[in-house]
């Protein structure tokens, strides 16, 4: 008998603050591997590899979910939330144990139809009594016919591996589709650049301008120290004020904040540089693009 294989494309979505991040580092430091390059078969970005001898997840990013949830929800916005939730093969919803807001609701209406969507009730180390999950847990089937739902702390790492093997029953037969060996440094260059858009949105919400990017300039490891100069390129002088913030609070906490992430994914000090650019109209400007690493 031969055991079947699966593999395919897994994206983490849920209101902010509800432990995504920590779950993607958590299973990714669960992770054989990392990849930056772009799958053939996705227009999605991988943030990590999940890979067990029966199935490979793929953790995928989704463009767009991160400014529909700061708030700035247009239709415009939804659509591209939805077509980029379109390829995926399990979507993972995370909400809050005890805690179900209007903007899970919101996020519960972007979900795409027809696709298996796992529910993870994170921080139930937060419970005192485990019993209280079980309203909330009603109350969620109430809204979405969910594939399954999984109780679990990103945090401590509790129920995790049940995570993974409900989500691994709904991918796709198939060889793994990426070498699980691979390991570069242009991921970890990837990652950090993630992780400082990531906390860039965080910080600044709907004020953010839509033409923020983020490049790493120079990504250098020194034995186990690593050294990332990173940019923030926005399109106008005002939006660089709003990034840098009133004595530069808001560009400290945002780079504080990134650099605690990557230090925690890298298992390593790093030392993080920021600096916020100006490039006029580089949004639109293919030239610009290029000359900014973007293919
Ligand atoms: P995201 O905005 O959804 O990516 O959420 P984050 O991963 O940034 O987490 C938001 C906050 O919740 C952080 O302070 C985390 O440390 C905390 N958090 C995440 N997962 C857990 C968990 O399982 N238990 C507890 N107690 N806190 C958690
Ligand atoms: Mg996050």
């Amino acid at each position: 008998m031969t055991a079947t294989h699966r593999a395919g494309y897994v994206a983490i979505v849920g209101r902010p603050n509800v432990g995504k991040s920590t779950l993607l580092n958590r299973l990714v430091g669960m992770k054989i591997s990392i990849v930056s390059r772009r799958a053939q078969t996705t227009r999605h970005r991988i943030l990590g590899i999940v890979d067990e001898p029966d199935a490979q997840l793929l953790l995928v990013d989704t463009p767009g979910y991160q400014i529909a949830q700061g708030g700035a929800l247009n239709r415009l916005m939804n659509r591209s939330v939805i077509a980029s939730l379109q390829d995926v093969d399990v979507v993972v919803l995370v909400v809050e144990a005890g805690k179900l807001t209007p903007q899970d609701m919101q996020v519960v209406k972007l979900l795409p139809k027809g696709k298996p969507v796992v529910l993870a009730v994170n921080k139930i180390d937060r419970l005192k009594d485990p019993a209280a999950l079980l309203p909330l847990i009603d109350r969620a089937r109430g809204l979405y016919d969910f594939s399954d739902i999984v109780p679990i702390s990103a945090q401590d790492g509790t129920q995790l591996h049940h995570l993974v093997k409900a989500v691994k029953q709904y991918l796709p037969e198939g060889p793994a589709l990426y070498d699980p060996e691979t390991v570069t440094d242009r991921s970890e260059r990837f990652l950090a650049a993630e992780l400082l858009r990531e906390k860039l949105f965080h910080a600044l919400g709907e004020e953010l301008p839509y033409a923020a990017t983020v490049m790493i300039d120079r990504f250098e490891l020194e034995g186990s120290l690593r050294r990332i100069h990173a940019s923030i390129v926005v399109d106008k002088p005002g939006h660089k004020a709003i990034v840098i913030g009133s004595r530069g609070e808001a560009l400290k906490a945002i780079a504080s904040r990134a650099r605690k992430d990557m230090e925690q994914l890298f298992g390593g000090k790093v030392f993080l540089e920021v600096w916020v650019r100006v490039r006029r109209g580089w949004s639109d400007d293919v030239k610009a693009l290029h000359s900014l690493g973007y293919d």
